[in-house]
């Protein structure tokens, strides 16, 4: 990756960081999840609002460094309209990604997360928006933690 894309992939991290999307609670959410990652003092709350099989709204509340904020918000934008099964597919191509710096076909936009990569403290940061979001599919009560989580 060139320095120059580097400097793209921060502005745009840094963007969603300073003006996360999407950051409100939902008020009929249908599942609703929340993450901590104990490691940085991230924490967040999801909410999906499902209509069927598709994500009709989703949103997220919490406070954290600028990548585990930059994560949910960017989350939020990327599976609003898409079903359940798109999400986990989606969750498992960003998940490759982050923990190996390749970027897989059709993540859009995510592919600024690649660059987390580089920097393993941060990995958990931007994982946890993704753990938490399968953790409200499921409908999961307990909280997720990072904690024993490999990434
Ligand atoms: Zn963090």
């Amino acid at each position: 990756m060139s320095d120059e894309l580097t400097d793209l992939y921060q502005e745009v991290i840094l963007d969603h960081c300073k003006r996360p999307r999407n950051f409100r609670e939902l008020d009929c959410a249908s599942c609703t999840a929340r993450g901590d990652n104990p490691l940085c003092g991230d924490q967040l709350t999801l909410f999906i609002q499902l209509d069927g099989d598709t994500i009709r709204e989703i949103s997220f509340v919490g406070s954290g460094c600028c990548i585990s904020k930059a994560t949910a918000s960017l989350l939020t934008e990327a599976l609003k309209g898409k079903t359940v099964a798109e999400a986990r597919a989606l969750f498992e191509k960003v998940h490759t990604m982050l923990t190996t710096g390749a970027v897989p076909e059709s993540v859009g936009k995510l592919a600024v997360l690649s660059g987390v990569h580089k920097y393993p403290a941060r990995v958990k940061c931007a994982t946890l928006a993704w753990h938490t979001l399968l953790a409200a599919l499921e409908g999961r009560a307990e909280p997720v933690t990072t904690e024993s989580d490999e990434a």
